[in-house]
């Protein structure tokens, strides 16, 4: 054998014993507890999920596809990217002898809602949509300069409103002026008014002004910590919200990947929060913050009604585009 033939043949040889970048589903170990929580083997979920895993950079990042879904997983990190749209995981994903693991409640309540939508049982429309602008009268939301919150949650909720109803849907606000609503009174005002999903509008701020993006939060589901330290309400308990948690994560999702992709913002991801209005709503319901008043560019943006403009046809295209899959029912 010439030394180049040997060569070649090392490099196959090599090649067929170097472990595959395919990770096999295999039946031994295929869940685990770790620190007390329950863990499933990602290969084992993806494979009854009807996904192919990979490593990108073995040990720690990881691909699950197929011909509709590429997901993105860190080991050791929450951070996760689905078809290109940030959600943040309830847990890390872990990895033992060289398998990665992903939470019980991960793969049930984050990714299983995203890949196979929920549905409505059969005949169940999504009709009424009740939209929520965050703060009012003295509670200002926060104050950039002369901008307040308040005021932008207001003007943002009147274009969807107009944008939704054209659209075919029954729109009602927890307010249509500057008014104090207290937090408990939003859900219940969408159940009064039999609202199908709950949508409250928020605008942020940070005092590092080069912060910016969007982000969508919806309840987090029991037993797992919420992803903001500002949670109301912390605790891990189970909420009147719960009952919605793959429909709350599918609304969500569409939410984040609508706004992320027609308003070219920064993608700061899906979150999970306790917040009172996602608590209590008895649908389905997110939080959405459209972005930072602190942020000179963005925060201009928000006082565009222009811009405004795009972005209730965003929420408004999300809207639809869960009611068609939800409505799909098997
Ligand atoms: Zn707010």
């Amino acid at each position: 054998m010439k030394l180049a033939n040997r060569r070649i043949f090392v490099l196959l040889l090599a090649q067929f014993i170097a472990p595959s970048p395919f990770i096999a589903a295999a039946p031994e170990s295929a869940s685990a507890s770790i620190l007390g929580r329950q863990y499933i083997r990602v290969a084992d979920w993806a494979q009854k999920s009807g996904l192919e895993v990979h490593w990108v950079k073995q040990d720690e990042t990881l691909q699950l596809s197929n011909s509709r879904f590429k997901i993105r997983l860190t080991v050791n990190s929450s951070d996760s990217d689905v078809n290109g749209v940030s959600v943040r995981l309830l847990f890390p994903v872990a990895i033992r002898n060289g398998a990665p693991y992903l939470t019980q409640l991960d793969a049930e309540d984050t990714l299983r809602p995203i890949l196979f939508p929920p549905a409505n049982r059969p005949g169940a429309k999504i009709k009424t949509i009740c939209l929520d602008p965050g703060h009012g009268g003295n509670d200002p939301g926060y104050k950039v300069g002369d901008k307040e919150e308040k005021k932008f949650t207001l003007l943002l909720a009147q274009e969807l409103r107009d944008q939704l109803a054209k659209a075919g849907f029954k729109v009602s606000l927890t307010r249509t002026s500057d008014k104090k609503i207290e937090l408990p009174m939003r859900p219940e005002l969408a159940k009064r008014r039999g609202a199908d999903l709950f949508i409250s509008l928020h605008f942020n701020a940070f005092p590092q002004k080069t912060v910016q993006g969007t982000e969508v939060y919806c309840l987090t589901p029991a037993g797992a910590p919420s992803s903001n330290a500002r949670g109301e309400g912390a605790g891990a308990g189970s909420f009147p919200g719960n009952r919605y948690n793959d429909k709350n994560m599918f609304l969500a999702y569409q939410m984040q990947k609508s706004l992320t992709k027609s308003l070219a913002v920064e993608d700061r991801g899906v979150h999970r929060a306790r917040f009172w209005v996602l608590r209590d709503a008895t649908m389905p319901a997110v939080l959405i913050e459209g972005g930072f008043l602190s942020h000179p560019v963005e925060g201009r943006k928000i006082g565009d009604p222009g811009y405004r403009r795009q972005m209730a046809r965003a929420i408004a295209d999300a809207v639809t585009a869960y009611k068609r899959q939800v409505e799909q029912g098997r």
